[in-house]
């Protein structure tokens, strides 16, 4: 038995895989990312450690090697490094991204989620299957395809509309690219309705109450990228979908010729008219940093001309 496991069995440490199974679900609320362990950040060890109740003493307890170059005494925590040993025994199994890997995709040194390891962490947390989309949550695989997106710049003859969606069928990569358009989007627009500002979370702060709606809706094969997105909470979503209004090109919202006819008892939550007090004419919606990711003009003329019967 090797030195370190013998300190590990003294300490009467958990096994590597009592570790993961608390280890993956705890990243579902670290947004599926963690730094390398012994690197300073000690909150996310201290917390596994909360979870396996261990005492001050299998806490900092420290390992201690002999570095060969120059025969130097080594101490380093034997907690950080157990976790260092379970992390590569996920990252083995496949549910992990090594902090190599994630170095070349985002410059920082982390274990990152999989979504293989998000699957088994949903599963562990026991968040339904279904929950998925809606956990901001960004896998090594998400950050991949975000990355390319965000770095594109907007296309010059773009077509909102895919039309080899139609024939296309459901796959792991389609799955994926709804995951990736979801969380760039919403990601561009901070989590915030771009129309009345909302931002809210679940009280387990795993989902966020926003939406990434898609101008040219999917049932119409609109593209899953950022040029075809906008990020609405569920009632502003629902208002754009059904016309309540539109898009100029220069951003403003354009409102339902039927808005004024509408009857003045509808649209209130209680005293407050939710529905005339937050879209309101000419008011421009609030939108991404980046100019070369706001939507696309060809997407919002298909809303105006489609939805809004608008000749363009
Ligand atoms: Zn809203």
């Amino acid at each position: 038995m090797s030195y370190e496991s013998r300190v590990f069995s003294e300490l009467s440490f958990p096994s590597r895989d009592e570790v993961i199974r608390v280890l993956l679900p705890l990243l579902l609320k670290h947004k599926g990312r963690v730094k390398e362990f012994g690197s300073g950040d000690q909150e996310f060890a201290d917390d596994i450690a909360d979870e396996f109740n261990l005492s001050a003493k299998q806490r900092t307890f420290e390992l201690e090697t002999i570095v060969q170059k120059d025969s130097r005494l080594k101490k380093s925590p034997a907690w950080n490094r157990l976790l260092f040993r379970a992390a590569d025994l996920a990252a083995k199994q496949g549910l992990l991204a090594r902090p190599t890997s994630t170095l070349r995709l985002t410059g920082r040194r982390e274990w990152m989620l999989t979504e293989r390891g998000i699957d088994e962490a949903l599963q562990l947390a026991r968040v339904p299957i279904g929950e998925k989309d809606k956990i901001p949550v960004v896998t090594f695989e998400v950050q991949k395809f975000q990355s390319k997106l965000e770095k594109a710049e907007p296309p010059k003859n773009y077509n909102p509309i895919d039309t080899t969606k139609k024939v296309k069928a459901v796959s792991s990569e389609s799955l994926l690219r709804n995951r990736g358009f979801r969380l760039a989007v919403l990601g561009a627009y901070d989590y915030r309705c771009s129309v009345c500002g909302l931002k809210i979370s679940s009280p387990d702060s795993l989902t966020w109450e926003v939406e990434a709606a898609h101008i040219v809706p999917h049932r119409f094969y609109g593209r899953d990228d950022i040029w075809n997105g906008i990020s609405l909470c569920r009632f502003h979503h629902w208002c754009f979908d059904v016309g309540w209004f539109t898009l100029r090109l220069d951003f403003t919202i354009e409102l339902s010729s039927s808005f004024e006819s509408v009857s003045a008892e509808l649209g209130y939550m209680g005293s407050l008219d939710v529905f005339r007090g937050s879209l309101i004419d000419k008011q421009k919606i609030a939108l991404p940093k980046r100019k070369s990711i706001f939507p696309h003009g060809n997407s919002i003329s298909w809303h105006r001309e489609n939805v809004f019967g608008h000749k363009v």
